[in-house]
């Protein structure tokens, strides 16, 4: 597999989430960052042992992917505004992998600002579209290479996915790697990594959390818990059971 990259930053005071009235009365949840200020980060994904993609996807709560936003960094826009900020009313669309992805947020003529804020439900839309690519890798082997390829090549297609080709030297040695422009740029290509590898996801029979196994994910096929810790928990659960 070729190195995919990324160099991202994240917002060093986090997000909270605070609730916004369009004029019409509806609310819509956006993710405000606690301030402007910003930490470089660099991602790399040489194998499948944590992608960030499985990180995404895990959220279910609002709260959690607040927390996915702190600690991997918002989808697209790196510059994102606070609800004071903003002006007119936030519009979004769900259901579509093209862009703008963190946000639908059309912005009123004549605001001349990059930042957009990003819509919670906005995000969980995206999680739910790449959840879905991912929990399909669970039946991959029993689909045909053509409509495989058909189908991942529509995924790319609609994603508008750009990663540029580049050599990077570390430590005394150099390396060919796909630089990807943005998070979700990055989490796609992900995708796009683990159906070339073969590996297939599955759900820990302790805690329902999805994971991966297979090929360069580090877990044998038939692994059951995604962590030692689920492993041991439920051990200790059957062994409590049994005493009871
Ligand atoms: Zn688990």
């Amino acid at each position: 597999m070729i190195p995919i990259r990324l160099n991202w930053q994240l917002l060093t005071d986090g997000f909270e989430p605070v609730e916004f009235k369009n004029s019409n009365g509806s609310k819509v949840t956006i993710a405000e960052p606690g301030s402007a200020r910003t930490d470089p980060i660099l991602y790399e994904a040489i194998h499948l042992e944590d992608p960030v993609v499985l990180h995404f996807i895990n959220c279910e709560t609002d709260m959690e992917f607040i927390a996915f936003l702190a600690r991997f960094g918002t989808l697209e826009e790196t510059e994102i505004s606070k609800s004071d900020e903003i002006e007119g009313d936030i519009e979004y669309t769900l259901g579509s992998f093209q862009k703008p992805r963190s946000s639908g947020y059309r912005r009123p003529a004549g605001i001349g600002s990059n930042s957009v804020p990003v819509i919670l439900t906005v995000l969980r839309d995206r999680a739910l579209s790449l959840k879905a690519l991912i929990n399909a890798t669970r039946v991959a082997r029993h689909i045909d290479a053509k409509t495989k390829v058909r189908d991942l090549n529509e995924l790319m297609d609609s994603a508008e996915v750009i990663v540029h080709p580049c050599f990077v030297h570390s430590e005394g040695t150099m390396r060919f790697v796909l630089k990807a422009d943005t998070l979700w740029d990055f989490m796609v290509m992900e995708v796009a990594a683990i159906y070339e590898a073969g590996a297939v996801a599955t759900s820990c029979e302790h805690c329902r959390t999805i994971f991966l196994t297979g090929p360069l994910t580090g877990r044998r096929s038939h692994a059951k818990y995604c962590s030692d810790r689920c492993r041991v928990a439920a051990m200790r659960a059957r062994n409590s059971a049994k005493e009871g």
